[in-house]
């Protein structure tokens, strides 16, 4: 969540200069999620991919060509925030991301480069090969078996989850320190001398459900806990972040899987109909959406169950009041 955040007013607006685009993109995107494969070997209950399937039945990478836009146009603002190479896909279960990190290692060098796994297919050799290939952070789910997911059971399978994978990876016992253990999470940090952020998680249900997890665009509702009242509150999140699937779609954010039945009219745009990330991030749809986020009305179809972060009162009065203006 940012809590001093500069909010340009022009973020809002429709315009055709490629160079305001470009500089609005380089003021306001902290965050890019890139979905560079479609596959995932798990189906957790708390994902949409349980309900649907098909990211199980094969691999579909990212055309070369949208990488090479993607990274080639954040190369153009020297972007220095972080590029996160997952939404819905397991990154690790194809070992091309380790060319994809160097390239974007290569091209965008002050990036923070992140990776969202399962560490399913993680071995300490995997691990190095990443850490030389550029790879600034790791952030590990624990996810835990269903049987072995509720409150006590659930917070001791966590324990063992953790330590099974630190013998998998020959992880000394004092380099895996547990940060928070609460009845709805367990979450650790592992502590190496190679230099990479590893952080470490698994969630817990308790009787409330999967709290602190998100509902996936309503998704899953059904099994994390949602609002009884739909969303108001204002979300930045289609602002500061930047999220393209692995078709090249942008999506409103990386909680929406747009790539599933009813989801298709949430994409924003496709790389392939753009001259850049930064006119499809300036385009009328992406601004329609972010407008209507920013908004404090009801929030409706994939963010009306939405508990993603609140904005800070003061950047929240600043843009109600920057929207009003544009009202008028
Ligand atoms: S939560 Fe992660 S590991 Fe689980 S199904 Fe979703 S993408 Fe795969
Ligand atoms: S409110 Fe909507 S746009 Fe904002 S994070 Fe939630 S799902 Fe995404």
């Amino acid at each position: 969540m940012h809590n001093s955040y500069s909010i340009s007013r022009n973020t809002f607006v429709r315009h055709g200069d490629g160079e305001v685009s470009r500089s609005i993109f380089k003021q306001q995107v902290t965050d890019v999620s890139i979905e560079v494969n479609s596959y995932c070997n798990r189906t957790c209950i708390y994902c949409p991919n349980s309900l649907y399937t098909n990211r199980l039945d094969q691999n579909i990478r990212i055309d070369d060509s949208i990488y090479d836009r993607v990274v080639g146009d954040l190369a153009e603002i020297s972007y220095d925030g972080l590029l996160n190479f997952s939404i819905f896909n397991e990154p690790l279960s194809d070992r091309h991301i380790l060319e994809r990190v160097r390239q974007a290692r290569k091209e965008i060098p002050d990036a923070k480069l992140h990776i969202f796994s399962n560490g399913d297919f993680l071995t300490p050799h995997y691990l190095a090969e990443l850490q030389q290939s550029g790879l600034n952070a790791l952030t590990l789910s624990m996810h835990l078996d269903k049987n072995n997911i509720y409150g006590q059971s659930g917070i001791i399978a966590a324990h063992l989850a953790i330590g099974k994978f630190a013998r998998k990876m020959d992880f000394s016992n004092d380099c895996v320190k547990c940060l928070v253990e609460s009845e709805n999470m367990v979450k650790w940090q592992v502590n190496l001398s190679n230099g990479m952020d590893i952080l470490a998680h698994s969630w817990i249900k308790n009787s409330d459900g999967f709290a602190g997890l998100n509902t996936r665009g309503g998704v899953v509702a059904e099994v994390v806990p949602y609002r009884k009242e739909p969303r108001k509150e204002m979300c930045l999140n289609p602002v500061w972040t930047f999220s393209i699937n692995y078709k090249g779609d942008m999506t409103p954010c990386c909680h929406i899987r747009t790539d599933i039945p009813d989801n298709n009219r949430y994409v924003l745009g496709n790389i392939n109909d753009y001259d850049s990330i930064f006119s499809l991030y300036a385009s009328s749809a992406a601004i329609s959406w972010r407008r209507a986020m920013a908004s404090l009305e009801e929030k409706k179809g994939p963010c009306r169950t939405c508990d993603q972060d609140l904005v800070p009162h003061e950047t929240a009065v600043v843009v109600a009041g920057m929207l009003t203006s544009l009202r008028r």
